[in-house]
């Protein structure tokens, strides 16, 4: 028997795909992110006790109150704000099922939502699912930057709501205080919903500071903010993170996340709770993978790639329209069949292809993992002259 598709275009993800053409021929994978160095041994040995300890049952379906009360203090000292664990923070199954929560609380049948191309791939197929349609503004390589005029002609008495993510993946950008001021003008003028990505906030570069939503008073108490302990513990299969949201909006939230998951992973959460008493544990995080960034980026100044070095995340993209007329997704094959290097074409993050010749790169590794793909990537521009 087969369903009428809810998802007809929505296909296997650029991500598993290209990590299982890396699988396949051996490539060194710096496609999909991930880290391939191991997390803290403590936090290893913190899961372990914890799971020792017995703690293997159902968690309150809001998440342990230990956690969300060091989640609480942690944006308490990073944005200077309250958010009560009580009723505003809500443990979740990564980022992805707190975005999926976040869009299917607010959205219905007919409503508009803004979202910025290059965009994550979850974002467009959850709004779908709810009835909702995606109205779509296009940002450009090399800068990426946002015309908030063009935001302002997409507005329509339909419009619910704009979704945001600062670090940016794939582009590697960040926005600034200016784009914020201007979300939080449109927003309150238009009685606009914010949802915000900010799963990078820890990994950002050169003393830029994180411009979250927390910061602005008039975003945060309309904005649904998403974090994920993935990124920011080296452990992206784990799956833990969390939204914060004003009390009526996390009401929703939780009404939504109940029937997803009902709760997330125990024993995790014990340990990332006592984690978390040390917030060196997070604050290393950008001058970490800034060190990454640079020593990868060292490595590309060899190749004959063209690159802005990335403002943030873990990703770092290059133009090779330069070398190859060939299209993003079959130069992505190729580099990763021929060359041995995996990467994600960015064609993929757009719904219509736009294809500018650009490739993503993910720099959360090893120095002899991104010391091998720089080798192969130089044999790359001894063949190509
Ligand atoms: N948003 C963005 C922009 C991401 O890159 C990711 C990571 N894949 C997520 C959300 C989801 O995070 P998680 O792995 O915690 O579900
Ligand atoms: N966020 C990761 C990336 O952009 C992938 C997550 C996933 O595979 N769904 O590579």
């Amino acid at each position: 028997m087969a369903i009428q598709s809810k998802l007809p275009h929505v296909g296997t993800s650029i991500f598993a795909k290209m990590s299982a053409l890396a699988a396949q021929h051996q490539a060194v994978n710096l496609s999909q992110g991930f880290p391939d160095f191991p997390c803290d041994p403590k936090l290893l040995a913190l899961v372990t006790e914890a799971m020792q300890n017995g703690q293997n049952q159902y968690a309150p379906f809001i998440g342990l109150l230990p956690l969300r009360e060091q989640i609480s203090q942690k944006v308490a000292a990073s944005y200077q704000v309250n958010y009560s664990p009580e009723t505003e923070i809500t443990i979740t199954s990564g980022g992805t099922e707190a975005l999926f929560c976040a869009i299917s609380a607010l959205v219905r049948m007919g409503d508009e939502i803004i979202i910025f191309e290059p965009a994550y791939d979850s974002y467009a197929p959850v709004i779908a699912l709810c009835g909702g349609v995606v109205k779509r503004i296009a940002l450009k390589y090399p800068h990426y930057k946002v015309d908030w005029d063009e935001v302002k002609r997409l507005i329509s008495p339909r419009t619910k709501a704009i979704i945001l993510n600062t670090p940016h993946n794939p582009c590697g950008t960040v926005w600034s205080r200016n784009d914020m001021l201007a979300l939080s003008a449109l927003v309150q003028q238009n009685n606009l919903t914010v949802i915000s990505d900010e799963v990078y906030e820890h990994l950002i570069f050169d003393n830029v500071r994180h411009e979250s939503v927390l910061r602005y008073p008039e975003l945060r108490e309309r904005s649904f903010v998403v974090f994920s302990f993935g990124k920011t513990f080296h452990a992206t299969g784990w799956k833990v993170g969390y939204c914060l949201a004003p009390k009526a909006l996390s009401g929703e939230f939780r009404k939504v996340h109940q029937f997803v998951t009902f709760s997330t992973s125990t024993p995790f959460q014990v340990a990332i709770a006592k984690y978390l008493e040390n917030p060196a544990h997070y604050e290393i995080l950008p001058d970490f993978y800034q060190q990454k960034r640079d020593y990868f980026l060292k490595s590309l100044h060899q190749t004959p790639f063209q690159f802005k070095p990335s403002a943030g995340t873990y990703f770092q993209l290059a133009y090779y329209g330069h070398l190859s007329d060939e299209p993003d997704v079959a130069f992505a094959e190729r580099l990763t069949r021929d060359y041995g290097v995996a990467v994600i074409p960015v064609s993929a993050f757009y719904s219509d292809g736009t294809d500018e010749k650009v490739i993503r790169f993910c720099f959360a590794k090893r120095e002899e993992t991104l010391d091998l793909a720089a080798q192969r990537l130089e044999l790359l521009a001894k063949l190509l002259v």
